[in-house]
């Protein structure tokens, strides 16, 4: 029997078919009324640029895109929780939503750093590819699953920053000793050259160099670094950041509460956290370089290269702490070798598209 007949027979009115009544019908079968309120943790100070408005702009279309039926209140680091506890916050389900980097989690699991940055790993571009159209995605989704979380790519930042020192990285032996917050997989580099990696929240950092507490920090770009004015706390700026080519953020979404959002609502989440992974992309790309200049220019910032054996000696040891993670577990290997595979490949490609391209302009 067709709903409509049934409907007809059994007497009910217009009532039962908008939910106004007690519906017979189930909740996700037509879009509801009913008004959800969500809380998104993030690991950002709040309103921090580009980060922290990143994830403000998630909330705010996810709330105008979907008429209002599903509001996001975002809450900075430590307004509700800490930066470093948003992914156990919203797994246990006392926020429903964050935003953050999946590399602040590899105490969970190594590979997840794979999510957001490997050194001399992919760019910003090619992160979207292996995510959207190599099978990365799909991988971030297994292997969170187990925590009761769907995670989403929800920003990017480019190509980073090398970081904030107050000595020049001449050798590799001037990173010896070096007390430096750098995150992720990069840390781990920094390790095996005889440094001491440390993590640290973004709103943390100035302090922290200030004080000496660290020796050297890196955050981002321009635009942030400017931001946090830790060209007041360091001499040099070291370019490029060989350890963040292109590192993606997410948005993590409670996996139980996702569930039962109808799936209109479902959708409108996953959609306006594509829009997200873009715009971000596109603010970074547009006010980089403007915050650079700025910094040379009127801050008088000392911008150096790393020296290009030093960069090859990191990526020689790059190497290793990559396909170490690959022994870890299963699940580890996996998403190495789904990583490995589309880096590959998308470096050969990019040798006569992008890079040749690059060099080409500035012939
Ligand atoms: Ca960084």
């Amino acid at each position: 029997m067709k709903r409509r007949d049934f409907i007809k027979t059994s007497g009910m009115g217009v009532a039962a078919i908008t939910g106004t009544a007690g519906s017979l019908l189930s909740a996700p079968a037509i879009a509801s009324n009913k008004k959800i309120k969500w809380k998104m943790v993030t690991t950002w100070p709040k309103n921090f640029p580009g980060l922290g408005t990143g994830a403000n702009n998630l909330a705010k279309l996810i709330t105008e895109m979907s008429g209002g039926r599903l509001t996001v209140k975002v809450y900075g680091a430590k307004e509700l929780v800490p930066a470093f506890e948003v992914f156990d916050a919203v797994s246990g389900g006392a926020a429903e939503m964050g935003h953050g980097a999946a590399y602040y989690w590899k105490g969970k699991s190594e590979a997840f750093q794979f999510f957001t940055a490997v050194p001399f790993g992919l760019t910003a571009q090619e992160m979207n590819g292996w995510l959207f159209y190599g099978g990365g995605m799909q991988l971030w989704e297994k292997a969170y699953r187990d925590f009761n979380l769907v995670p989403l790519a929800c920003g990017n930042t480019g190509v980073q920053m090398g970081g904030w020192f107050n000595k020049q990285i001449n050798s590799i032996k001037d990173l010896k000793g070096l007390k430096m917050r750098i995150p992720g997989l990069g840390g781990e580099v920094l390790k095996r050259a005889g440094g001491t990696p440390v993590n640290l929240p973004g709103g943390e950092l100035f302090t922290a160099l200030k004080s000496g507490n660290i020796d050297a920090t890196e955050w981002v770009g321009p635009y942030n670094d400017l931001a946090f004015g830790l060209y007041k706390a360091a001499k040099y700026y070291y370019y490029p950041g060989w350890h963040e080519p292109g590192p993606t953020l997410e948005a993590l979404v409670n996996k139980k509460a996702f569930d039962q959002l109808p799936k209109d609502l479902q959708s409108i989440v996953r959609n306006a956290a594509l829009v997200v992974n873009n715009d971000m992309l596109a603010e970074y790309t547009a006010r980089n370089n403007a915050a650079l200049k700025d910094l040379v220019n009127k801050y008088k910032v000392d911008v150096r290269k790393y020296p290009d054996d030093v960069l090859k000696k990191l990526s020689g040891l790059s190497d290793s702490v990559v396909a170490e993670i690959a022994n870890k577990d299963k699940m580890s290997k996996q998403i190495y070798q789904s990583y490995k595979k589309f880096r590959d490949n998308v470096v050969a490609y990019h040798k006569i598209s992008e890079q040749a391209y690059l060099k080409a302009r500035s012939l």
